[in-house]
């Protein structure tokens, strides 16, 4: 859906017009299109791209240093009129020829071509190359009539930087030529895409299944197919692509430059998923990616979907894709300096073995973490429901992750020998990892602050138990900032540590004054229902929030209760 639109037949020029406003430093707007704000040396080739808006950054997004001179910007999907062409070339020429690049479809053809002869009239040596990537779009024998896709930025910006390079008309043409001749696409749609000003998409894909052969004006797919995973979509593309991979030789020896194209409502972070499988099955293929682009780089407005391209490049097109460019979209740097090698590996603290007394200590902290795994998934849903009154809905989702993957590292560490000290402190720290989020933070501070304050040789006591809830509710006040009445995990977290360090101090045994704390924490949580979210995610909605219980007090709650059975098994027949 295009939901921003003045009036649906302006739309195109004033997206020009805010774009020109936006980027002044890069572009001047002029009838037709745009040009480059900044001078070129004279007789440098002037390079002039276009075609249908809808696309950006294709085209007036490729306008600057290293790349375009001007961009002519038809109405939406449809190309720019000859004389709108003819207007940015006159004002984008350096008076050293001009190249006018385009993707291969008969308006534009017939638009540029005018143009050109009008030009070549006038005096003016104009070339044209059309882009011609999609393999969906006609057979190998009939390259020629191929549709131009997201190729199209490869080859233009192969073309730009020989412009930049000093280049005269026929070198830039050549090369521009063999770049295209080098680049192979091939593109997939979940959804069509729908023009401001309607109400419908242009065409429908049934869920579940993907159109195969996408083109970037709303033409539906030459083919349907399951959708699949993403690594199964990411196979296909890849497959497609690398049935046309030319012979080794004439300087093309596996280096290839990469596009993955989101087409305008694909997530950038699906394209990563996408990709990350690409560049295994390309290296896999004996494929070398060079300076890979995932983005959005030639978008059909909103149609979900994605596709590829690759160029098989040589020494000279290499050296070409790598130039320097300056543009509103598309930026390359000089190349940085050398480069670092780290490992991905996440830093490991050395372990040491714990004794007797403390691994048992840490046996029965780890049941404990199991037990609150298990915990946060019976009540995940739960969790999520309260949360989502006026936070986010992932509190249950953050529970269940952190507890398992508490769980996971306690189990471990037990397993190699150490204590209950560097089992809580490994425990906190893939608590805060696996879960993230606010509450992740603070479980992880929790788990961390008790483990501190416990030993890994000196056999652990029961009163030790005390101290280390104390110092986990410490480090929850200290960290997080609530106080009691905030309608945070403080609300459950203090009345627990109140409680039980008070029966503590009246002697009763340890079993016996959990229970009673994890009592007074449950009635914490459910106290928390009258009050309003003053701190967290919460607070924003802090008046939505009443009536209904903090998530993390209700967690806090259920979690110390879950421990209750494992602390009475491991103090039963101890002394306080
Ligand atoms: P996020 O808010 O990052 O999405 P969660 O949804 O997992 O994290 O946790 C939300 C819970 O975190 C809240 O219900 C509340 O109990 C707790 N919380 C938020 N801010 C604080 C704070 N400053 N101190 C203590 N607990 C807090
Ligand atoms: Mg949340």
């Amino acid at each position: 859906m295009t939901r921003l639109v003045n009036d649906p037949g302006t739309f195109a020029g004033e997206a020009v017009d805010g774009l020109a406003a936006a980027y002044g430093d890069h572009v001047l707007r002029v009838h037709g299109g745009v040009v480059r704000a900044a001078t070129s040396p004279p007789g440098e080739v002037a390079l002039v791209l276009g075609g249908g808006s809808g696309h950006y950054p294709a085209f007036a997004g490729w306008v600057g240093p290293g790349m375009a001179h001007g961009a002519t910007c038809g109405n939406v999907f449809a190309s720019p009129a000859a004389s709108q062409v003819y207007s940015v070339v006159r004002a984008a020429d350096n008076g050293g020829g001009v190249l006018l690049g385009f993707g291969n479809y008969a308006g534009d053809v017939l638009h540029f071509g005018q143009a050109a002869e009008r030009l070549r009239a006038e005096g003016v040596d104009v070339r044209v190359v059309t882009v011609t990537d999609d393999v969906a779009s006609a057979p190998p024998d009939r390259a020629h009539e191929r549709r131009g896709i997201a190729g199209d930025v490869v080859v233009l910006k192969i073309a730009g930087a020989a412009c930049a390079a000093g280049w005269d008309l026929d070198a830039v043409e050549a090369v521009t030529r063999r770049a295209n001749d080098r680049t192979r696409s091939l593109g997939f749609a979940f959804e069509g895409c729908t023009l401001p000003g309607a109400d419908a998409p242009l065409f429908h894909v049934e869920p579940g299944t993907m159109a195969l052969g996408l083109g970037i004006h709303g033409e539906p797919g030459i083919d349907d197919a399951p959708l699949g995973s993403a690594d199964e979509v990411a196979d296909r593309l890849v497959d497609g692509l690398l049935a046309e991979q030319p012979e080794r030789g004439e300087g093309y020896d596996g280096r290839v430059a990469v596009v993955l194209n989101g087409l305008g409502g694909t997530k950038y972070e699906e394209l990563f998923v996408v990709f990350g499988r690409v560049a295994r099955r390309l290296r896999a293929a004996g494929l070398t990616p060079v300076a890979p682009l995932v983005g959005e780089l030639v978008t059909s407005l909103d149609m979900a979907g994605l596709s590829l391209t690759l160029t098989f490049l040589d020494p000279e097109l290499e050296r070409l894709w790598l130039a320097p460019v300056d543009t509103p979209a598309l930026h390359r740097a000089p190349p940085p300096g050398p480069r670092r090698t780290v490992t991905a590996e996440p830093a490991a603290a050395p372990v040491a073995r714990g004794s007797a007394p403390s691994r048992r200590a840490a046996a029965g902290a780890v049941a404990v973490l199991g037990a609150w795994a298990q915990t946060a998934a019976v009540h995940q849903q739960e969790l999520g429901d309260l949360d989502a009154v006026a936070g986010d809905g992932d509190h249950g989702q953050g529970m269940v992750l952190g507890s398992a993957a508490a769980h996971r590292s306690g189990v471990e560490l037990r397993d190699q020998g150490v204590g209950i000290r560097s089992v809580l402190l490994g425990a906190g720290a893939a608590w805060s990892e696996g879960a993230g989020g606010t509450s992740g933070a603070l479980w992880g501070a929790m788990l961390t602050a008790a483990g501190a304050s416990l030993s890994d040789q000196a056999p652990p006591q029961p009163r030790d138990a005390v101290t280390a809830v104390l110092a986990a509710a410490d480090a929850v006040l200290r960290l997080g900032g609530a106080r009691p009445g905030d309608k945070t995990l403080v609300d459950a977290l203090a009345p627990f540590a109140d409680t039980l360090a008070a029966r503590w101090a009246q002697d009763v045994p340890l079993a016996q004054a959990w229970r009673d704390a994890a009592r007074a924490a449950a009635d914490g949580a459910d106290a928390t229902a009258a009050l309003s979210a003053r701190l967290g995610r919460a607070r924003t909605h802090g008046e939505r929030s009443k009536g209904h219980r903090d998530p993390g007090a209700v967690s806090f709650a259920l979690l110390v209760a879950a421990a209750t059975d494992v602390i009475t098994e491991l103090t039963t027949g101890e002394d306080r």
